[in-house]
């Protein structure tokens, strides 16, 4: 297993969905990164790209994480576009990251929403 990997929190919620022990609807995987729809849409569009180290959230990334947040930030454009969000200027999306309480996080295992779709919608 590799280092990344390696960090893992077995009472983590995101860690069990990622590990199949907790279904999703799964929108992408691979070695480092998992994307899935949340469970309480705020888009017509809305999932959630997660890696699969268990970082608490953005306040715990380090230096080390620098290109995995990278690969996030490249990867929605592409997974947006193919959940059905419209193409940008006129349509795109939002990304979202809730940091601490008072940032709104909820689940600390570092996630990016992902919102789209034809307006109106919000999340408070
Ligand atoms: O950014 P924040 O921590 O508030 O967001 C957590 C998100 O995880 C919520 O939007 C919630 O609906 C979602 N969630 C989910 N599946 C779960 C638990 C939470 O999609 N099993």
């Amino acid at each position: 297993m590799s280092a990344t990997l390696a960090r893992h929190d077995p009472d983590c919620i995101f860690c069990k969905i990622i590990a199949g022990q907790i279904p999703s609807k799964k929108v992408y995987e691979d070695e480092e990164l998992f994307a899935f729809h949340d469970i309480h849409p705020a888009a017509p569009v809305h999932f959630m790209i997660v890696p699969k180290a268990h970082i608490p959230s953005l306040a715990q990334a380090t230096e080390a994480d620098g290109a995995l947040l990278g690969r996030i930030m490249l990867l929605a454009p592409k997974l947006a576009l193919e959940q059905g969000c419209n193409p940008y200027p006129e349509g795109g999306f939002r990304v979202m990251v809730n940091t601490g309480a008072e940032g709104g996080q909820e689940v600390h295992h570092l996630h990016v929403h992902v919102m789209g779709g034809k307006r109106p919608w919000s999340r408070g």
